[in-house]
């Protein structure tokens, strides 16, 4: 199998790759598995100064690295050095956090003293997703490593690039050998990783039928495994919201990353007082976006990954419009060879369209009418995916009524749901299990060992 590096801007391969071997799979987990028993043992301030290099690494190669990313995978280039900035700070983050967060805990018992004890477990496999290629990479490696893990990632066959960019940045910062590699390997290969005694645990991020393979191999192997899936994250806006700056919000947390991300606004549940209000502006908003070149500086929505996620999302638009959702805005692909879609927006959603019950991974928004809140807390509750969600309301007890009774991992009130590395991150339901990031997400691969002395 040949990895290509697509263009998604005009469909063009700009490279291609081979696979790793299986002796080059065999060596690279022999060499994580070495380097965990001296990586272990070595001191926090020893691996803090390693990922402070690496911050430093990031930051001095963020324009390379986020012109990989448009390559590869479409991204604008506003957003590409954004991420690459947020990568630096979770790098950062970990590197002055790491030890306190995994410090010995003391316990009330009757010994004379009970802590815990956070120990790392080995080499951890992270399976990875095209649509944030360094974030989703960074906020596993960071937290993961730190704790004194080593890790190798099978990155999204279309990334190849960037995952070998990730790879080079650590040999680069000074990790040494086996610390953490990039395996350019396909999804058929993960399960023999999984059943190698010498792989500890499992990280995924993507789609819900590949995590629910990941997780049954895991299971099998009686291994620790972290999903992140899916989202549809519902954007529940009250009569209370300021529609002026909610509608702006809406925007943006819809066309995020061009609509390819877990966490963007995907439904968005407007109760009827304030509903052809709030739809005229957020329309007026989506039509700000301007589907362009990825790689100008002035453009805010790209193309997507590739023709065939597009194509996939235009199936879904038109099977929801022939089971009678509206469109009020785009609805169709761009012309040309790009994997443009235009920025759209389906009104009178309901359930049984694929709007409604299925996860929307691009620039697409489902909205809506509900009579009131108790009525948008039951259809924001009524998905299978329970990752994120914001609520709009200048009445904040309200507001967070709301956020307490809707089932997801995260709730943010008037501010789009965004991932911070000092905040969980994580879902529920076919969202996913397991937390990434803050003292929670350092916790999720380490051994939780209870020492009692008498
Ligand atoms: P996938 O879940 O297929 O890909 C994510 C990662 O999982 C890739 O590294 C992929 O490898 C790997 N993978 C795929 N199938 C298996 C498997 N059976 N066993 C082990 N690893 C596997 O996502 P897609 O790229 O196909 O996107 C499809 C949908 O998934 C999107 O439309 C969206 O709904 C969701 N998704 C969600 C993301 C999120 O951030 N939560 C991110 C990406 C996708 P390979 O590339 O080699 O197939």
């Amino acid at each position: 199998m040949a990895f290509k590096s697509t263009n998604p801007f005009n469909n063009k391969v700009e490279a291609e790759f081979d696979e790793h071997s299986e002796n080059y799979v065999q060596s690279a987990v022999e060499r994580a598995d070495g380097a965990f028993h001296t990586w272990s043992k070595e001191s926090f301030s020893y691996r803090s100064k390693l990922f402070k290099s690496l911050a430093k690494y990031l930051k001095d190669n963020k324009e390379h690295l986020a012109s990989l990313m448009t390559l590869e995978m479409g991204k604008i280039a506003s957003e590409g050095v954004s991420e690459v900035e947020k990568c630096e700070w979770v790098c950062e983050y970990y590197a002055d956090n790491a030890e306190k967060f995994l410090k010995d805990e003391l316990l009330e018992s009757d010994a004379s003293k009970a802590f815990i004890s956070y120990e790392p477990l080995g080499c951890i496999l992270a399976v990875m997703p095209w649509n944030f290629p360094l974030w989703q990479v960074f906020r596993f490696a960071a937290p993961t490593l730190m704790a004194g893990n080593t890790g190798v990632l099978k990155h999204a066959s279309n990334v190849p690039q960037c995952s070998q960019a990730i790879e080079k940045a650590f040999i680069e910062s000074g990790f040494p050998v086996g610390v953490f590699q990039s395996l350019l390997i396909g999804s058929d290969k993960v399960e023999a990783l999984i059943d190698d005694d010498r792989i500890k645990a499992i990280t995924l991020t993507g789609s819900e039928i590949a995590g629910s393979k990941v997780a049954e191999s895991a299971g099998r192997n009686i291994k620790i495994s972290v999903l992140e899936l899916g989202g549809s994250d519902p954007f529940i806006v009250l009569s209370e919201a300021d529609l002026e700056k909610t509608a702006r919000t809406a925007a943006k947390a819809r066309m995020i990353n061009c609509g390819q991300s877990c966490i963007a606004a995907k439904r968005f549940i407007v109760v009827e007082r304030i509903y052809e209000e709030f739809l005229a502006k957020f329309v007026a908003y989506m039509k700000t976006y301007q589907p362009a070149d990825p790689s100008l500086k002035t453009t805010n929505c790209g193309p997507m990954a590739s023709k065939k996620f597009a194509d996939d999302l235009l199936k879904q638009v038109e099977e929801s419009v022939e089971n009678g959702a509206e469109v009020v805005l785009g609805g169709q692909r761009v012309e040309g060879e790009g994997a443009f879609f235009q920025p759209t927006i389906l009104a009178n959603v309901q359930p049984g369209q694929p709007a409604y019950e299925e996860e929307m991974f691009g620039p697409v928004a489902s909205v809506i009418k509900v009579k009131d809140m108790e009525e948008a807390i039951k259809v924001a509750n009524d998905s299978r995916f329970g990752l994120g969600g914001s609520v709009w309301s200048e009445d904040k007890d309200q507001a967070l009524e709301v956020a307490r009774k809707v089932e997801t991992g995260a709730m943010f009130i008037n501010s789009m749901v965004a991932s911070d590395p000092r905040l969980p991150f994580g879902g529920i339901k076919k969202s996913g299990y397991g937390r990434e990031l803050s003292h929670l997400g350092i916790r999720e691969f380490v051994n939780k060992k209870t020492i009692v002395i008498d």
